[in-house]
């Protein structure tokens, strides 16, 4: 039951983002597909999302590394939100890219 027969108005990229990362986690390359924006104008989006939820006190930014894929390295020291090139253990290409979701977080009483 609804009081409000109007159509939602269509979400912003970055609506659509918040509400897909609070659902699962993604890579930028996953969101790009589900929301058919270019992949770099995602980052740009998410450097957004990642801004504002450091002031968010009910939810947090969670990002999982990237790893390599041929010796598992993972890069857990990295913030930046993009694939990195090459596994700095065993100079593999094969880099799976960091994936990222939100997570609700209650302030601790
Ligand atoms: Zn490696």
């Amino acid at each position: 039951m609804t009081d409000d027969p109007v159509p939602a108005p269509a979400l912003t990229i970055r609506q659509q983002l918040m509400h897909l990362l609070a659902g699962a986690k993604h890579s930028s390359r996953g969101l790009a597909a589900l929301i058919g924006a270019p992949e770099r104008q995602i980052e740009e989006h998410l450097a957004h999302v990642v801004r504002s939820l450091a002031r968010d006190k009910t939810r947090r930014f969670l990002l999982e590394p990237s790893y390599c894929h041929d010796c598992g390295f993972a890069f857990r020291e990295r913030t930046r939100l993009t694939t990195p090139s090459r596994c700095p253990a065993c100079r593999s290409e094969a880099i799976a890219p960091p994936r990222f979701g939100i997570e609700r977080h209650v302030p601790k009483q």
